[in-house]
């Protein structure tokens, strides 16, 4: 595995492997075996892979959040190490942000960027743009692989590359979840121990979702989640069900061909996200 920490350095490394496909993970570290499976997904569709971590505080509304982050690169690049990544490229804040080469770029996102996850995190889908046009320019990636865990900065970020023309295809890679169903996340080592044992409600009811989509009615489905949250340790923020491609809030199945069921939820103090796909795909 090569490592780099400049810009400079990287490209003029994989100018060195333009023949190869490139496979892009961008991370912010505390790696688990959610990162991993985008990384195989990238090596299984035989390309010379480039993982990055960089905590990005830019996307931080929260200068506590941003500081509570776990930053663990040793551990990491062990964990790399036993992955078939071939560069680890973790620049500083001063690399990454130098010369005003960063600039948020001009999307037009509509309401994308303001609902759900935009909403509890005003300015984070800026933020995450930014950081990942400014990588994706240095990288220059044939494909750039993403976890389902995050869909909405999935489909913002498809969305942002479609308008600046990037040319590099966005794939969408499953949620890796704990055996109780919890999906992978790095937030998860703060839940309280007390109330990890309830942590399945949100695949829980997820999955009840999915299994009761074809018989009952959405407002049923919701009515469901509610009161099992009611009855439950964790707090509900939000359920709904969306289209997969907009976004927007779908009230009857007979609305769209591709329906997504989202949730957040606090157990304690840590805010859990999560989501499946009820019909269609990404
Ligand atoms: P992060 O380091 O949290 O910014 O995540 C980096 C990438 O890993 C993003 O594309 C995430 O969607 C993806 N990811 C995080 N957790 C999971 C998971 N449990 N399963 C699959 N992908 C994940």
């Amino acid at each position: 595995m090569y490592f780099f920490r400049t810009e400079k350095g990287i490209r003029d490394h994989l100018f060195g492997v333009r023949g190869e496909k490139i496979g892009f993970v961008p991370t912010m570290g505390a790696l688990h075996e959610g990162h991993k499976s985008l990384i195989d997904e990238s090596v299984k569709l035989g390309c010379y892979t480039v993982v990055s971590i960089f905590v990005n505080p830019t996307q931080f509304n929260d200068p506590a959040d941003l500081e509570k982050y776990p930053r663990t690169l040793e551990k990491d690049i062990d964990f790399l190490g036993r992955s078939d990544c071939d560069v680890l490229f973790y620049p500083d804040e001063a690399e990454m942000y130098k010369d005003g080469l960063a600039p948020v770029p001009k999307v037009d996102l509509g309401h994308l960027e303001n609902t759900l996850e935009g909403e509890f995190r005003p300015g984070h889908f800026k933020g995450v743009m930014q950081v990942v046009a400014r990588l994706l320019d240095i990288v220059g990636p044939d494909f750039l692989f993403m976890g389902q865990k995050d869909l909405q900065q999935f489909v913002i970020l498809k969305s942002m590359i479609k308008q600046l023309s990037i040319p590099t295809q966005i794939i969408p890679c499953p949620i890796i979840r704990e055996p109780n169903g919890l999906a992978r996340s790095s937030r998860n080592g703060r839940i309280d121990p007390d109330l990890l044992s309830g942590s399945h409600i949100l695949n829980g009811m997820l999955s009840y979702c999915k299994n009761h989509f074809p018989e009952l009615d959405l407002t049923h489905l919701k009515a469901h989640v509610k009161k099992a949250f009611e009855n439950s340790e964790y707090k509900l923020e939000y359920f709904e069900f969306l289209d997969t491609h907009t976004l927007s809030i779908v009230n009857r199945k007979t609305d769209s061909d591709h329906i997504v069921a989202v949730i957040a939820a606090w157990a304690g103090d840590v805010r859990l996200i999560d989501n499946m796909l009820m019909t269609g795909k990404l």
